[in-house]
């Protein structure tokens, strides 16, 4: 997967879609007299294609206490949800660096000044030894030769521990980083690669001359509005991290296991055959099947959950969109056939 974090929002609506959710928001933001900002649209169009649940929730809250959306406010929502909290950390950690960086140069500053000093009078004490005539005036030059070492040896120690310090701050700032940049990739609720980690990794595939098999499987849980509407969606979301967890364990190491949207999740498997995509998909849609899901409060079981999954295997000629299509192809057939199955149409 690249290395590369961007934290621009991904949305692949159709145009149609859009237009229509174009009207939604519009009434919504009339209705809720948000200001019409590029911020605020964006924070309405989350809302209004259901792609944020917790942004949602946060704007129903907002709704619900009849606070105002003022510029502070949408900044807030739209950083927190939309470009999510890793834009505030790394704004933090530019600043940590800022300050490391002056104050590393700062004290190379000073022990350069302090080696310049220590230079020029050694040269001065050099010219001096050549010339003692006396016991008396080498002992005083030998005094300021010692001197000198000694304030040297100080400012070199002093730059050592500054070092020091700057490289446990650096190391501190790295680990920070990498927890940012996990965050950045991870999806919240299932703790599977995001969409956006999904849509990178995916284009990456293309990016290099295709080396074997590789596959790519997509996976609906089947009726799960019924589970939604049984049991709520705190139960609903239980079960998309049962769905996502089986996924996990059952996939190799190197593949991308990811949350594509809501119910849908996704593996991208290199090197790996059609019959291995095969094994692993039904494996994954058998243990669903046989696993007896209970709800924690009262014990009551959830009644069988299935999934359905579609397969598609990469072809010479392919895009990250064509052989997504496949896929998406595949599940739809696995669902018009009786769902709780898994299709492949490729060869
Ligand atoms: P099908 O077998 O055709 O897939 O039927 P379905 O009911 O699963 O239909 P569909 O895929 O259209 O519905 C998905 C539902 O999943 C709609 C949405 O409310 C729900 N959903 C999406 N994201 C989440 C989520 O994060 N948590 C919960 N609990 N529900 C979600
Ligand atoms: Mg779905
Ligand atoms: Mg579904």
């Amino acid at each position: 997967m690249s290395d590369t974090i961007s934290f621009l929002p991904h949305y692949d609506f159709s145009p149609a879609l859009n237009t229509g959710y174009l009207r939604k928001i519009l009434q919504l933001m009339v209705q809720h007299q948000t200001p019409a900002t590029p911020i605020n649209y964006a924070i309405w169009y989350e809302v209004v294609t259901e792609k944020n649940p917790q942004l949602s929730t946060a704007v129903d809250v907002l709704i619900r206490d009849k606070s105002p959306f003022d510029a502070a406010t949408s900044l807030a929502l739209y950083k927190k949800y939309i470009c999510n909290t890793s834009v505030a950390s790394f704004e933090k950690i530019n600043d940590q660096i800022q300050t490391l960086i002056g104050k590393t140069s700062n004290a190379i500053q000073e022990t350069h000044t302090k080696a310049d000093s220590a230079q020029l009078s050694f040269q001065k004490n050099t010219v001096l030894l050549e010339h003692v005539s006396n016991a008396d005036e080498l002992s005083v030059t030998l005094q300021q030769i010692i001197q000198e070492t000694h304030s040297l040896t100080e400012a070199t120690q002093s730059m050592q521990i500054k070092l020091d310090n700057a490289h446990q701050e650096l190391e501190k700032m790295r680990q920070e980083l990498t927890h940012v940049r996990q965050v950045a990739t991870t999806d919240a609720l299932t703790g599977l690669l995001n969409r956006h980690a999904f849509d990178q990794a995916l284009a990456a595939l293309f990016e290099q001359p295709h080396k074997g098999s590789t596959c790519l499987c997509l996976l609906d849980i089947d009726h799960f509005k019924r589970v939604n509407d049984l049991y709520g969606h705190v139960v609903g979301d239980k079960v998309i991290q049962f769905v996502a967890a089986l996924m996990k364990k059952h996939a190799n190491d190197q593949h991308y296991v990811a949350r594509y949207g809501g119910e849908e999740m996704t593996i991208i498997m290199p090197d790996t055959t059609r019959a291995e995509a095969f094994t692993i998909s039904n494996t994954i849609k058998n243990a669903l099947e046989n696993s007896v899901l209970k709800r924690k409060d009262n014990g009551e079981p959830l009644g069988k959950i299935t999934v359905s999954i579609g397969i598609s295997v990469l072809q010479a000629n392919d895009n990250a969109e064509t052989f997504l299509i496949r896929a998406d192809q595949a599940l739809y057939n696995a669902k018009e056939t009786g769902r709780n199955k898994v299709v492949c149409t490729d060869y």
